[in-house]
Formats: structure tokens, sequence, C-alpha cells
């Protein structure tokens, strides 16, 4: 059986078999655990308890050692001030890192927004890969499903005859999974349905996947030297004050300033881009900041203006928004070390009709109603997989 376009497509026959769990298994984003129907199917719809999501145990452990020293940290600030030379450190580790993954992971790597010449494109690796915020391609892929997919379920999507979903909605479309959700637990959990096609967008010309630097930065292996590096170099510099400060302080602040894009800036904000109707352009839930926020992100917080045209350089797209990233592309575009920036009105606007027009709730149900497919498809997950097993 091929996924049904709609709903009502399923028989009796099928509502009863999946009612009985024995549909449930699938092809790697279905959960191979039967699902327990509680209320009798409506129109192919069937009332669901959401199965319980295994947890990632690295992350949950990495994310707990380092939350638990960030807390010491602080209080370690207060008997123990920080060194002229820690403070400076932290301030150099803070800018590096957030623009590896501003700059670098997300407008470069994800959007291919400018391109720029091999140095560039080197530090832009190791700043971004500096954040801990694990390996290249995985971000680049989580990234590029959060655009398919924004704001919505991934029931809606089944609906609609297509596969996948936001992986990190705080607002999917009719419940909501949540602020914690959006800002961590996404990474505390198993995930299915993890990679896109890396082969929609390229970078540089190039197909990201297609770039031996590119793989090389993403192993796994290699991933977990930055990591060291991360924590460990700060130490070597300037002892434990170093370690604590710069080192577990800085990468804490920079988890959770990018985090809070994926959960404040999809759920409260302004939303500034209206078309001449006075109606949204875009009718996922992206939402712009500014003043601090905009400062301590490097112009990420214009997301509803990033959202807008994905692929343009300026998130920020009036003059006096504090995108600093922007500021610093357009500097380095100067100095020609980067071209071919995209900037806003260069190409139209693209109109994502699949977006829904209703406003979501924001209560969060008990029960999530799902829709089980009759089979899932395969996904463009396979060579993926291979590429960066390599
Ligand atoms: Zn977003
Ligand atoms: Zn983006």
């Amino acid at each position: 059986m091929a996924i049904a376009d709609k709903p009502t497509d399923l028989s009796e026959q099928e509502l009863e078999s999946v009612k009985a769990g024995e549909q449930a298994a699938g092809s790697g984003h279905v959960t191979a655990k039967p699902l327990q129907a509680s209320t009798e199917p409506k129109d192919g719809w069937v009332r669901q308890k959401l199965p319980r999501e295994r947890l990632n145990w690295v992350n949950v452990i990495f994310f707990g050692v380092i939350s638990v020293l960030a807390i010491y940290a602080i209080y370690n600030l207060t008997r123990n001030p920080p060194s002229a030379k820690v403070v400076w450190l932290s301030l150099a580790l803070y800018l590096f890192t957030t623009y590896g993954i501003t700059m670098g992971f997300h407008r470069y790597f994800t959007h291919g927004s400018f391109k720029c010449v091999r140095p560039v494109r080197w530090m832009l690796i190791i700043g971004g890969n500096l954040a801990v915020q694990g390996t290249m391609l995985k971000w680049v892929s989580d990234h590029r499903i959060h655009h398919i997919h924004s704001d919505k379920a991934r029931w809606l999507r089944w609906q609609q005859g297509q596969q996948g979903h936001d992986p990190h909605s705080p607002t999917e479309y009719p419940g909501s999974r949540g602020l914690w959700h959006a800002h961590m637990g996404w990474l505390m959990r198993q995930r299915e349905n993890c990679w896109v096609n890396m082969r929609d967008k390229q970078y540089e010309g190039r197909q990201l996947d297609d770039d031996r630097l590119v793989r090389v930065a993403s192993d796994p292996r290699v991933y977990v030297g930055f990591v060291v590096a991360r924590l460990g170099l700060p130490w070597a510099i300037a002892g434990n004050n170093g370690f604590l400060v710069a080192g577990v302080l800085t990468t804490c602040a920079v988890h959770h300033v990018t985090f809070a894009i994926n959960s404040i800036t999809h759920r409260w904000g302004s939303r500034t881009v209206r078309d001449n109707n006075g109606r949204w352009y875009i009718k996922d839930l992206s939402t712009d900041f500014g003043g601090l926020f905009a400062l301590v992100t490097g112009g990420e917080s214009y997301h509803n203006g990033h959202h807008l045209d994905e692929e343009c350089a300026f998130h920020g797209r009036k003059w006096y928004q504090l995108d600093s990233t922007k500021w610093a592309i357009l500097l380095m575009e100067r100095m020609k070390l980067v071209w071919d920036v995209r900037k806003p009105g260069r190409r139209p606007l693209r109109f994502n009709s699949s977006q829904y027009e209703q406003p979501p709730r924001f209560d969060r149900p008990r029960v999530v109603e799902r829709w089980v497919p009759p089979e899932s498809g395969s996904l463009p997950t396979q060579r993926n997989r291979q590429l960066t097993a390599r």
C-alpha cells in the first residue's frame, strides 16, 4: 500500500488494523511499537496516545553535565572573580563560536547565502564545530527539515501525503509540544526521520555532501576532538577559572542563545512582514525580536524576516535592525573575502502555499490526534547515512 493522499482513503478494514496497531511498524520514521487507539476512528483519523520516545542518553548526559558545571561556574564567579585574560578569552570564544553558527552553519552551509574564500570557510567550520551543537551535516539537515516543515506536525504532513515534521516546533498545529521541547527537549530524544536529502540545496555551486572537507569535519571522531578542544583549550590557557568561565559557561551561553531561536522566535514576538492585503507573507509562526536578543544572537532573532526568504543573507532586513552577522558579511564583502551575497529583493519572495492559514492553539493536549499511514514510503536517507558513515 502506498501512503494515502487523504485520510479518507482508508477502508474500514484498514482502520481496524490501525486500531489493532498492526500498521504502526514503518521504515524509520514511524514508531515500531504498536499504537493503542484510545477512541473510535473518525473520518480516517485515529485518536491515539503518543508513544514514549526513547531518550538520547549521550545528549542527556552531555547537557546534564555541562549544565551542572555551568551552575557551579556561576557560583564560583562570586568567590573567584575572573581575570582580564579569562574575560577576553570568554568574549572571543563567544563571538567566534556564535558567528561559526550564525554565519557558518546557518547562513553559509544551510542556506548558501554567500560564497567565500577557503580560509573563511575553514574558520566557519572550526567556529561552528567549537560551538558544540552536533556535527555539521546533522545541524544543517535538522535546520533544512525545520524550514521545510515549519510548525507543521508530522500527522498533518501525512494527511497531505507528505513526510517529515518540524523537529523542534513549540507549536505544532493544532497541539503544542511546548517550549522545553523546542528549546532542548528535542535534542534529548531519539528522533526519527532525522536526515534530509542534502541534494536539495547547494552552497558554492556544490552539494554539501560532495565536499570532502565537510565530510571530514562532520565525522563524529573529529567532532569529539572539537568538543575536547572547546573545553580543554581554555583550561590550558587560563587554568581552572578559564575552564569554568571561558570553557563551560560560554559554551552553555551559546547553546541557550541558539536554542532560544528555536523556542522563543516560534512562540512570541512580532511578525513584521505583510503583503499589500495585510496578510502575513508566511504562514508559519516565526517571529522577530530586536534589542538585546538580536545583539546576543548575532541578528538571528529576526527570524520572521529569515523565514520570509531563507536564502537571504540579511535576517534584519531594515538598516536599523541589529543584525551583526549581516554587518560582518558586508564587511567581508568589501574586503573581497565574500561575494555573491544574496540580498533582499534580489529574488522574488517565495510563497509557501502549503503553510496553514489558521492560527494554532497553544494548549498542550493530553492526547494528540495522529495520522497513522497505511505504510511508510522510504525516505531519501540511505545515501546520507552512507556518506556520513564513510
Ligand atoms: Zn524557524
Ligand atoms: Zn534558517
